[in-house]
């Protein structure tokens, strides 16, 4: 089929939710994907940081064929062993006590925002139910999500949105003003990703984990995009030296099959009790096995040292590039700012010649599988280079 005939059939058959490249990929294989016409492109953006090991990862994939032909799902009635083991394996790994599976972030946060608050309501009355985020921020597509999204373009259409958010600047004095006597948590990304790859002031975070300790805040982290190993640790927090009560998981983790992650600390294991939160899809065995897989590789501290390093070869090969202004970001989650070209076009020439990358807001963004290599990433920023000089 070609390019023109795939687009034809999704105008036909697909609601238009989307601006797309005028491609249609087809296959891939560790950095690369191929389109519909053979031609290759160097991916910068791992399917928005979710193909973590890259395309079709050979353990990976042996994983997932394998969980397929033993038993592909079963519902939440009956235990799962390869759920208990993903479990176990993330809590462990970061000293969660608790997690509760779904099948994306905005599913993640909805948990994280449900926990919330049911613990502000059981421990200080039926008010306690109000939750500050950050201006500028983004935590998913739901009319909760949406509603926790600090962005007024976001606010639109779909009224009457949750109520019981309220949007902060990310400094304590804005905070303490969001902030009520009937506040249950604040949310944050420590890198707002599609806010513009802003990462938070580590004096800010510092201070805002001790105030919600202080006030019995829970602290939120909203790690869908920065978390499994992005940002050169496996979750973006430990780059900063606090512990939140809750955190969320999603795009990374299965490696490209769909999972959202809801982790809490001992203290909040017991606040969501039987009924009151499920999914018929949450913690399926074959994203399990596919999670599994991804953590197997990337939550080693070889492999997210290894991160650390190519993101600062990145970044600076990056920053010295012509035609670009300014680059911020941390590991390989990665913005850049460019002088005489908007991001958009800039992309849109990139995959011209073989380059997928991303944009948020007014920048070029880059989430490259994690597994990509030197020469991968010389590659794809000598196109980048050409189609903004
Ligand atoms: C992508 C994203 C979400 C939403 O995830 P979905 O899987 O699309 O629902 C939520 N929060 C952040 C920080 C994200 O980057």
């Amino acid at each position: 089929m070609t390019f023109e005939e795939i687009k034809e059939q999704n105008e036909q058959s697909i609601m238009h939710t989307y601006g797309r490249f005028p491609v249609a990929l087809v296959s891939g294989h560790g950095v690369k994907a191929v389109d519909s016409e053979g031609k290759e492109y160097i991916d910068f953006t791992s399917g928005i940081g979710v193909n973590s090991l890259g395309y079709c990862d050979e353990k990976w994939v042996q994983a997932v064929a394998k969980q397929a032909a033993k038993l592909q799902h079963t519902s939440n009635l009956y235990y799962s062993p390869v759920q208990n083991e993903l479990a176990q394996t993330l809590c462990g790994l970061m000293g969660f006590s608790r997690v509760f599976f779904g099948n994306s972030g905005a599913e993640a946060n909805e948990c994280a925002i449900k926990l919330a608050r049911k613990y502000g309501t059981d421990t200080y009355g039926e008010n306690h139910h109000h939750i500050v985020t950050l201006q500028n921020s983004f935590h998913g597509r739901t009319v909760t999500t949406l509603a926790a999204t600090g962005q007024d373009g976001f606010h639109q259409y779909f009224t009457p949105f949750t109520p019981g958010f309220s949007y902060a600047k990310p400094e304590m004095g804005s905070i303490k003003e969001s902030v009520n006597g009937n506040t249950c948590a604040v949310m944050i990304e420590m890198i707002q990703g599609e806010g513009g790859v802003v990462p938070l002031d580590p004096g800010f975070v510092k201070e805002l984990g001790a105030f919600c300790k202080e006030r019995d805040i829970l602290l939120i982290v909203d790690e869908v995009q920065t978390g499994i190993g992005r940002t050169g640790k496996l979750f973006c927090f430990q780059n900063y030296g606090i512990q939140p009560d809750v955190v969320t998981s999603a795009k990374g983790l299965g490696g490209g099959l769909p999972i959202g992650a809801c982790l809490c600390s001992e203290r909040l294991k017991d606040v969501l009790g039987p009924g009151m939160h499920g999914s018929t899809f949450g913690g399926n065995p074959v994203v399990c096995a596919g999670a599994l897989a991804v953590l197997d590789r990337v939550a080693k501290e070889s492999f997210l040292e290894e991160v650390r390093q190519k993101g600062e070869y990145f970044k600076e090969k990056l920053s010295a590039m012509e035609g670009v202004e300014s680059v911020r970001g941390m590991g390989l989650m990665l913005g850049a700012k460019l002088k005489n070209k908007t991001a958009k076009e800039a992309a849109q020439k990139c995959a011209e010649n073989g380059l997928l990358v991303l944009t948020a807001k007014d920048l070029l963004r880059f989430l490259p599988p994690l597994v990509i290599d030197y020469p991968e990433i010389d590659a794809g920023l000598a196109i980048l280079s050409k189609a903004i000089s």
